[in-house]
């Protein structure tokens, strides 16, 4: 099939007001990032309320629509026959070829619906759906019309220059486009949740950066090599990330030395925090996104979460809360990052971990083993922040 547009479909309730247009900017935006990575010309457009991209010339079909499923905010991905006004009986003809060639079996209920977008066709909406819907009859007799759910909603929208067909909604991603709600830090680590977890907050309308913390020589350039390209996966949905890499080796040995090594993960962590929320402050950040999900390790019970969480003044998001394994997988599927996920470079948490960690740490003996490291946190602490790399995803 010949599509010469696609017309785009998005949640009415995201639009109310005077919203609307900065909703509807940020989707052009986001569709115009997203349809670069396709060969092909595109105009996009906003149009009586909907957006409209048109094809000029050749394009990769399955490309586009792949591509347009990244686009947070689109429900529905119509794509777009056009055809000329030659009168009914050439519409009619059209109409049956577009139906043959999109339904080869014609086992389906259908309802014509007729949008007339100049008034002076010489037909009205309901003549064209009637006259049309007898035609559809006539020609495919295994049909039926079925005007309350039918299987094949039936557009004929008449414009000034062309008619455009359509019928299929193909799936969108959802959401809101990202660009409509902030930005936010994502806490990146090699595994399978925090991908996951990036792509539910930016789902919801969120630019992200990400901070990786890495221990070199304890973990090696393929694990870092797997955090950029696991960043580059999400990015696909979230735009362009600013990758923050900081060495967090000697901080990771200070705590080794220093602290009861029931403790080290919970430290550990509330110094990622730390870090996170400097960066995140100035980076115009609005908070911090990380894969935790309740129950799921030693460092993920309430008590733990709650010890982890104390050293944050900033909201932490944690969109992946009360989900189960399988289900963050299933997520991580969709958007291609298990695979690279599940690739076995460890990252710094594996490396120092206790054999029975805490798993209802007290927060009070928690910040009594941290004044262990008064002396010298302070400095190890600034240097971490000065070894920032800052790695451009997009
Ligand atoms: P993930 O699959 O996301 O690695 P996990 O189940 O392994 O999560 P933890 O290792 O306890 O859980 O980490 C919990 C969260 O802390 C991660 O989801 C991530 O947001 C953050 N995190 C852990 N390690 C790192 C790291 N090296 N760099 C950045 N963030 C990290
Ligand atoms: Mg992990």
């Amino acid at each position: 099939m010949n599509y010469t547009s696609f017309l785009i479909k998005y949640a009415e309730i995201a639009i109310k007001g005077k919203n609307r247009y900065l909703f509807e900017d940020a989707l052009v935006k986001q569709i115009k990032l997203a349809l670069k990575r396709v060969e092909g010309d595109f105009s996009i457009k906003k149009t009586q309320g909907r957006v409209h991209i048109e094809c000029l010339g050749e394009y990769d079909y399955d490309e586009t629509v792949n591509e347009l499923q990244t686009v947070f905010g689109i429900t529905g991905i119509c794509p777009v026959v056009h055809v000329e006004d030659e009168g009914f009986d050439k519409l009619a003809e059209d109409v049956l070829k577009y139906i043959d060639d999109e339904y080869p079996d014609k086992n389906h209920t259908f309802k014509v619906n007729c949008r007339r977008a100049r008034k002076n066709y010489p037909m009205d909406s309901q003549e064209v759906n009637m006259e049309m819907g007898g035609r559809i009859l006539d020609a495919y007799p295994e049909m039926k019309v079925d005007v309350h759910d039918p299987d094949i909603m039936l557009t004929i929208e008449i414009r000034d220059d062309k008619i455009y067909i359509y019928s299929r909604i193909i799936p969108g991603p959802g959401g809101m486009p990202v660009g409509t709600g902030g930005k936010a830090l994502l806490l990146l680590s090699g595994g399978i949740d925090s991908p996951v977890a990036g792509y539910m907050i930016a789902k919801r309308g969120v630019k992200l950066d990400a901070v990786y913390f890495h221990a070199p020589p304890y973990t090696s350039e393929r694990a870092k090599q797997k955090v950029v390209d696991l960043a580059r996966y999400v990015s696909r949905y979230s735009g362009p990330i600013n990758l923050h890499v900081i060495n967090f080796t000697d901080i990771q040995l200070e705590i080794y030395e220093k602290c009861p090594h029931d403790e080290l993960t919970i430290i550990m962590r509330r110094y990622m925090m730390r870090i996170a929320q400097d960066l995140a402050l100035k980076s115009e950040c609005l908070g911090l996104i990380t894969g935790e999900s309740l129950g799921q390790v030693a460092s993920q019970t309430m008590q733990s979460l709650a010890a982890t969480n104390e050293v944050c003044s900033m909201p932490v998001y944690r969109p992946l809360i009360g989900f189960d394994k399988n289900e963050i997988i299933a997520i991580s599927n969709k958007i291609d990052t298990y695979e690279t996920s599940i690739l076995p470079y460890e990252d710094c948490c594996t490396i120092f971990v206790a054999k029975h960690p805490v798993t209802k740490p007290n927060i009070n003996i928690i910040k009594r083993s941290e004044t262990n490291l008064s002396e010298t946190i302070d400095e190890l602490y600034k240097r971490a922040i000065e070894t920032d790399e800052v790695i451009v995803i997009s």
